[in-house]
């Protein structure tokens, strides 16, 4: 195993969605609590000659924490278990109020994040990746986690940066 990547990002840009296909067959998990239905949070992704450790932090439940604080926790927690961070955005939405506070607290580590900016479903959308400059992040990458767009490069440049 050559390390641990974190997907962090607000809700409904498609963390979980992007998870699922990182880790291929090994679909989410239903708790057996009755009524509730949790993320699987842990997979493990093998790309090439390399596998890595990845952990959706967007599953784990902070309960009783305002929206914003919860985001804050799960960016604490990708930042503390790590080695690269994949920060996920939405083409459809742009970089939000949200997006840009998140940001914030990412540029103060020193591991490497990468943005990635999902639901590039089309060529459309895909120009919204520049928005994301402002994040000041680096260059953002396209994905469509819907349509099977952009893996290639994101999985290539998680192990160039691990
Ligand atoms: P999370 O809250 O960040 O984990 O987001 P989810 O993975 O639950 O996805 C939120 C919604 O976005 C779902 O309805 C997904 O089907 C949808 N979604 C995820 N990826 C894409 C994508 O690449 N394109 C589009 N158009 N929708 C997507
Ligand atoms: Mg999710």
């Amino acid at each position: 195993i050559r390390g641990t990547a974190a997907i962090v990002g607000r809700p409904n840009v498609g963390k979980s969605t992007i998870f699922n296909r990182l880790i291929g067959e090994r679909k989410s998990i239903v708790d057996d609590t009755p009524g509730v239905t949790r993320d699987r949070i842990y997979g493990t992704v093998e790309w090439l000659t390399q596998e890595f450790r990845l952990i959706d932090t967007g599953g784990i439940q902070i309960e009783d924490q305002p929206f914003a604080e919860e985001i804050n926790m799960q960016v604490d927690i990708a930042i503390e278990e790590a080695d690269v961070i994949i920060f996920v955005t939405s083409a459809q939405e742009g970089a939000t109020s949200d997006d840009i506070a998140i940001a914030r607290k990412l540029q103060k580590t020193k591991k490497p994040v990468i943005v990635a900016v999902n639901k590039s479903d089309n060529e459309q959308l895909q120009l919204m990746q520049y928005d994301f400059y402002q994040l000041g992040l680096g260059d953002p990458m396209i994905v469509s986690a819907a349509h099977g767009i952009g893996f290639g490069d994101l999985l290539d440049r998680i192990i160039q940066v691990m």
